[in-house]
């Protein structure tokens, strides 16, 4: 579990970002928008991902490994130090908490991390193992820790849209 963690090497861009980049938790609530901070450049680890679906263990996820907590509870993030409550359910509207929260959400030219586990994504080396439903003359890009495929799509276009037009 621990070895293929991303090194320090692989933290995403920080340009319009003052100092390192924050680190994020999201709890149980938040998994779409969880996808939508990963793609932003955002080092953003998910509850369900990490089995941590009770109260305690978010906080000491959150001690641990020194990340902020975004939760839609009010009482865990009273109780979590500096945790951020997202009032909205729709995460349109969650975007817009954060971006008037300071965070930089655009979406990356070639985004660094992984929108499904949060791995870093480097560019896919050979064609020779490239699936086909992957289209020909894409530059395709590869998540080192889940070997899913990223390229500039529909899908692509769709949240770069979407960001945009919060
Ligand atoms: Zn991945």
């Amino acid at each position: 579990m621990t070895a293929d963690r991303p090194r320090e090497s692989d933290r995403p861009r920080e340009s319009g970002r003052p100092g390192e980049p924050e680190r994020l938790l999201l709890d149980a609530m938040l998994g779409k928008l969880t996808t939508y901070l990963r793609m932003c450049g955002y080092d953003a680890a998910y509850a369900l991902d990490r089995g941590a679906e009770d109260d305690a263990r978010l906080l000491d996820l959150a001690a641990a490994e020194g990340r902020r907590l975004l939760t839609r509870d009010v009482d865990l993030a009273a109780r979590a130090p500096d945790g951020l409550l997202l009032e909205s359910r729709d995460v349109a509207e969650q975007l817009r908490e954060l971006r008037e929260a300071g965070y930089d959400l655009r979406l990356d030219e070639r985004p660094p991390r992984c929108g499904r586990c949060n791995g870093p994504i480097e560019p896919a080396a050979g064609a020779a193992t490239r699936p086909e439903y992957v289209p020909d003359g894409a530059r395709a890009r590869r998540c080192r820790r889940c070997g899913r495929w990223y390229w500039k799509g529909s899908h692509w276009d769709d949240v770069k849209r979407r960001l945009a037009d919060l």
